[in-house]
């Protein structure tokens, strides 16, 4: 498969953020800013992606055995193959969502508006539930992919500073055979181990046990061929239209 990918291996992660951080900072000038929190009990913070975060290290407490046990992955755009956000926003009129033919990266723009009502429609059509509306401004955003850099030789902001090599970033076929090694390296210590994202999207996840138990959107049970359903639909409707 052509274009760049992400491997987010969580058997790696500590939780230390500076992924969300270094997200946050390097996409200043595109949005993305510091908002007001609470502390809510939980070491997540802010409580959800928004047009202002892009991405966010996602905690959840289980209890297992008695004792708390604590899951946590770094949450952003899948960068899908087939996006049911373009399919969406294109059913709906709007050229506000590609997808750049070389990365594969799918990218929102910053210059196009929606109707609050049609920006609901398109968020609740990402089965990872990523991109969000500006209530005041009608623009949506999500992760870039860092687009600005990766086409200039530079690696994504959170994937160049995640000091674990949790955050990886490179050719989709690399990225998906580093992840799928990673797995059997892991099954032994995590039977439940399991990826998520190969022949679907652009960020291979690795889960170390099922990732319902990390968040309610880290693993939808979306058909790989969700999107190219909602292509075919706009198509049809399209060709009719004409
Ligand atoms: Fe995890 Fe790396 Fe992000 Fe730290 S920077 S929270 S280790 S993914
Ligand atoms: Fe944020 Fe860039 Fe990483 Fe996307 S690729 S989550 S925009 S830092
Ligand atoms: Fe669109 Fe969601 Fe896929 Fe990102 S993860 S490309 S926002 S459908």
């Amino acid at each position: 498969m052509a274009g760049k990918g992400f491997f987010i291996d969580t058997s790696k992660c500590t939780a230390c953020r500076g992924c969300q951080v270094a997200c946050k900072n390097w996409n200043q000038p595109f949005g993305t800013k510091g908002t007001k929190t609470v502390q809510r009990g939980n070491h997540q913070n802010p409580e959800d992606l928004s047009f202002f975060t892009y991405k966010l290290v996602r905690f959840s407490e289980v209890a297992v055995g008695g004792k708390p046990r604590w899951y946590f992955f770094a949450d952003q755009c899948r960068h899908c193959l087939e996006p049911p956000c373009m399919y969406t926003a294109q059913s709906l009129g709007y050229k506000n969502i590609t997808r750049d033919e070389k990365t594969g990266a799918v990218l929102y723009n910053p210059n196009i508006k929606v109707k609050l009502a049609d920006g609901k429609a398109i968020r609740e059509s990402c089965p990872w539930d990523i991109p969000r509306v500006n209530e005041k401004t009608g623009i949506m955003a999500k992760c870039t992919m860092c687009f600005n850099r990766i086409t200039n030789g530079m690696l994504p902001a959170c994937v160049k500073v995640c000091p674990t090599g949790t955050m990886n970033f490179g050719d989709l076929d690399k990225m998906t055979e580093m992840a799928q090694k990673r797995l059997k390296q892991v099954k032994s210590m995590y039977p439940n181990a399991q990826l998520t994202g190969p022949e679907i999207h652009r960020a291979i996840i690795l889960f170390v046990d099922d990732p319902k138990k990390y968040h309610k959107f880290a693993s939808s049970d979306v058909e790989p061929t969700i999107g190219a359903s909602v292509r075919n639909i706009v198509q049809s409707v399209t060709s009719l239209a004409g």
